[in-house]
């Protein structure tokens, strides 16, 4: 009873906890319902849509807030508070800390501890979310309603961790996203008596911008983790299973390029080249020209020469393994057939008595031939 009352503690202050996180996160597995129940009304709260119907103002704002906070998830929790890629003022950070909120995928301390954890210790035992090691449901969807994964490990994010101000959002990770889904509902509110033209209401904007956006942002991140560690191509050869998938690259604003970002993780572009889209990238070099942001940190030199090191030794390796592999696969079919049959013919009693008779027809004289055009006839 005392744990079912601390799990409904924790949907406000996630710091609360009757055991130690140390201990908890020294627990197995195990989901823990009554502390999911706001994920869950998150997903369910999309079926809203059979009573208060769509309109394309509700559907753009749902598509529109789906891209602006699929940034702050790759271009803020992850480029910024995560790794660091690139700097802003301490008040710069407080707004993007704001920003990252309406993502309702909680702290940023929280999210930046999982994802140093996870590059840690990528695809092995201890990765939280290695599709890997756990299955892929897991690693999509299952590791954040594990209990053990709850607690934020305050420190294994120390230079984060020293600003109150992202404590305080880290620990009341819910504000944001109520702020954020009462203003939708007052906005809906407002567009229906204010511009009636668009067709759109208070419910209907907190069902399309909050339940249904929110449920695909979650879905899109979380395909990060589970997709990326299965499907595409690996360009470096790195210790765990990250891959690089254009598709995910443009679900998740450039994330797609997981292996890339996997081999060197400090840059502030996914896509190391110009081909390898990432939206996330171009939004923060622009941002970076309002002086909001600076710092952006490039891929080094020593990374790209040993990609085209790579991409040198693969053009030969397929070049071997596909065209010349084939002629000598080829070759080695049609040698012992050719001999097969130029040693039965050379042993046939015909050609035999034929050779002995003529000799080798190397030696054989062609102009005899041509000048005795009608001798078969004779
Ligand atoms: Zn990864
Ligand atoms: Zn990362």
């Amino acid at each position: 009873m005392r744990r079912f009352f601390a799990s409904l503690v924790q949907w406000i202050d996630s710091d609360y906890s009757v055991e130690s996180p140390d201990a908890i996160r020294a627990q197995p597995d195990g989901v823990n319902l009554v502390r999911c129940i706001p994920f869950i009304i998150l997903h369910l709260g999309c079926l809203g849509v059979i009573w208060v119907g769509w309109s394309w103002f509700a559907v753009w704002t749902a598509v529109a807030l789906y891209f602006l906070r699929m940034f702050a998830v790759t271009g803020i929790f992850h480029r910024y508070f995560s790794h660091k890629t690139y700097s802003t003022s301490r008040f710069g950070q407080f707004l993007l800390a704001l920003w990252t909120g309406t993502t309702v995928q909680r702290g940023p301390l929280w999210w930046a501890y999982h994802h140093r954890h996870h590059h840690q210790h990528s695809d092995e035992p201890e990765d939280a979310h290695s599709p890997h090691v756990h299955g892929f449901l897991w690693s999509h969807i299952g590791w954040i309603t594990s209990k053990r994964n709850f607690p934020t490990d305050y420190s294994k994010v120390k230079d984060l961790a020293k600003f109150p101000e992202l404590v305080w959002l880290n620990r009341f990770d819910i504000v944001v996203p109520v702020l954020f889904a009462t203003g939708l509902f007052g906005l809906g509110r407002y567009l229906e008596h204010a511009a009636p033209g668009l067709g759109t209401s208070g419910a209907q904007l907190l069902v399309w911008g909050f339940f249904i956006s929110t449920t695909f942002l979650f879905h899109g991140t979380a395909s990060i983790n589970s997709f990326t560690h299965l499907w595409g191509k690996r360009r470096f050869n790195t210790t765990d299973d990250s891959r690089n998938s254009f598709i995910l690259a443009l679900v998740c604003l450039g994330e797609g390029w997981h292996n890339n970002h996997h081999r060197y993780q400090s840059s502030t572009r996914n896509g190391f080249y110009w081909w390898e889209i990432d939206p996330t990238y171009y939004g923060l070099k622009l941002l970076s020209w309002t002086g909001f942001i600076w710092g952006l940190k490039p891929v080094p030199a020593s990374i790209y020469e040993e990609a085209a090191q790579i991409a040198h030794h693969d053009t030969i390796r397929r070049f071997s393994t596909s065209s010349v592999q084939h002629e000598i696969n080829t070759l080695r079919k049609v040698v012992p057939t050719a001999a097969a049959i130029a040693i039965a013919t050379v042993n046939s009693p015909e050609v035999a008595s034929q050779l002995k008779k003529d000799g080798p027809a190397i030696h054989k004289d062609v102009a005899e031939q041509t000048e005795h055009p009608g001798t078969d006839q004779q």
